[in-house]
Formats: C-alpha cells, structure tokens, sequence
C-alpha cells in the first residue's frame, strides 16, 4: 500500500504518518525529515537544501526528487509507503508518476490557517530521530527530551513565527494545487483535523480503510 499524506505545514500530517506507520507497518517517508538529517550531517544535497528551507522556501525539485527516490528503493519500502511531505508541487507529483509509483490514496489533512499558525509555536521536534511533538498536544514525557531516542526537542528553526506565514504562502500556491490533481485522479480523501491528535488518527484510519 502506498499512500501520500497531503496537508499545510503544521496540519499534523507528520504526525498521523507516525501514526500510520505504526498501524499498518510501513515506512513513513517524511523528506523533511531526510532533509533536516542532510542539513545536520552537512551532505551535499543538505548544503543545498539549507538556505531555501530556512526562508520558508521549497528545496529545488531535483534535490528532493533525488532523495526520495534513494529512499523507496530500500527494502523496507518494498511493501509499501507512506509519503509524508512529498510531492509539494504538480511536477514532483507528476515525476512520481514518471518513476512508476503506483499511489492508492492521497490523505489530504485540511486544516484552516488560523488555526495552523496557532499550533506551530507550541510545535517541537527531536533533533536526533526527527519524531514531533506538541507542547500542548502531545508531550514529552520529560521536559526537553525525546521519548523515543536520546535527542533533545526543540523548535524548528522554520517554525518561528515569521517563516511560518511565508510557509502557509508556499503551501497554498505550490502545494495545494495537488488537492485537484489527485481528485481528478479518484485518489484523494480529505480528513478535517481535529483538535486531539487520537481523533484524527481515526478518521485517517477510517480514510485509508474505505
Ligand atoms: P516539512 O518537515 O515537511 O515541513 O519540511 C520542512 C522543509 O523542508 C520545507 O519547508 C521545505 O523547505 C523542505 N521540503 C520538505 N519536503 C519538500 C519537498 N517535497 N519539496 C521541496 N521542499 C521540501
């Protein structure tokens, strides 16, 4: 089963990916993630990826597109994946296609800015194993520190408030476009996120299972 998990930043896409990962035992494919990884380690693509990620931007298709594909090659995605954070435009949706990646349900997570804005400032995110947390929402069990691996949790460097608004920017003329795409294609399903992350993950469930 390969799915893609559509949504603005901050809609909890990442997380219900975790969610779903847990679930029905595939990978969670989350380029951000493999991105702020690359920046970390200073790789080349990570070198490239740093400033444009940084202004809110997106990283240039063909660095993302290249990681990507590396990672579905893997054999652990042999069985199927989820794609968190990919495709964010029409022609990384349309080089997907290109590669022969048969997609069976688009999870588009809706939920309206205001609320996204309110979220992102109480949004942290572990600096070793990448797994996201809320401080609000969703925890940590001890202050600062990740619950799945010994990292610290801290807050995106992009998710302080001046960039989150340019990101909101870039989703709605780059990324949403991809809502109609995938309708077009009888692939789409849209989730309205809940104020609690267990009632979203249900309706994810009931989304991908229909
Ligand atoms: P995310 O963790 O998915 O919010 O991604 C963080 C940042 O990484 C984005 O704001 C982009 O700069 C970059 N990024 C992640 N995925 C992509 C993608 N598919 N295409 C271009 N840039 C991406």
């Amino acid at each position: 089963m390969n799915l893609i998990f559509l949504g603005a930043p901050g809609s909890g896409k990442g997380t219900q990916a975790e969610q779903a990962n847990a679930k029905y035992n595939i990978p969670a494919v989350s380029t951000g993630n493999m991105l702020r990884e690359a920046v970390k380690n200073g790789t080349e693509a990570g070198l490239k990826a740093k400033s444009f990620m940084d202004a809110g931007g997106l990283v240039p298709d063909e660095v993302v597109i290249g990681i990507l594909k590396d990672r579905i090659a893997l054999d652990d995605a042999k069985k199927g994946f989820i794609l968190d954070g990919f495709p964010r435009t029409v022609e990384q949706a349309e080089a997907l296609e290109r590669m022969g990646v048969n997609i069976d349900k688009v999870i588009n997570i809706h939920v309206d800015d205001e609320k996204i804005i309110a979220r992102m400032s109480g949004r942290r995110v572990c600096s070793d194993c990448g797994a996201s947390y809320h401080i609000e929402y969703k925890p940590v069990k001890t202050e600062g520190k990740c619950d799945l691996c010994p990292g610290a949790v801290v807050l995106r460097d992009d998710d302080k408030p001046e960039t989150v608004l340019t990101r909101l920017k870039t989703y709605h003329e780059k990324t949403a476009p991809l809502i109609s795409f995938y309708e077009s294609r009888g692939k789409l399903k849209t989730v309205v996120g809940q104020q609690e992350i267990a009632d979203t993950t249900k309706l994810t469930f009931e989304a991908i299972d229909a």
